[in-house]
């Protein structure tokens, strides 16, 4: 639920994204671009705030692409495909590499 206006927002990152430009709040200047629906944050960049909306959704939003398991941090789902799935990418390729 928005703070400011107190409509329903579905828990999802995009549609709560989308009202934290959209809300009927009077914005002082632009860097209340986004503002948050609950809390005092807000910003210019929508990078920045679908970041910000994701820590109070807790979502994962990093899925494992060969078991489908769901990680918070990049970090995390990077070791974890190196140790299960023993997938290297490589940085400067990009390619993945299978080590047998
Ligand atoms: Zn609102
Ligand atoms: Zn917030
Ligand atoms: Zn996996």
């Amino acid at each position: 639920m928005c703070q400011y206006c107190l409509c329903n927002i579905n828990k999802v990152t995009e549609e709560i994204l989308k009202h934290t430009k959209s809300c009927e709040y009077p914005r002082p200047d632009v860097s209340f671009n986004h503002i948050c629906f609950t809390c005092d944050y807000h910003t210019y960049m929508s990078e920045s705030m679908r970041r910000h909306i994701r820590k109070h959704l807790g979502e994962k939003p990093f899925v494992c692409q060969y078991c489908l398991l769901t990680f918070s941090r990049k970090d995390r789902l990077n070791s974890h495909v190196k140790v299960k799935h023993h997938i290297y990418k490589s940085n400067l390729s990009g390619i993945s590499i299978v080590k047998k």
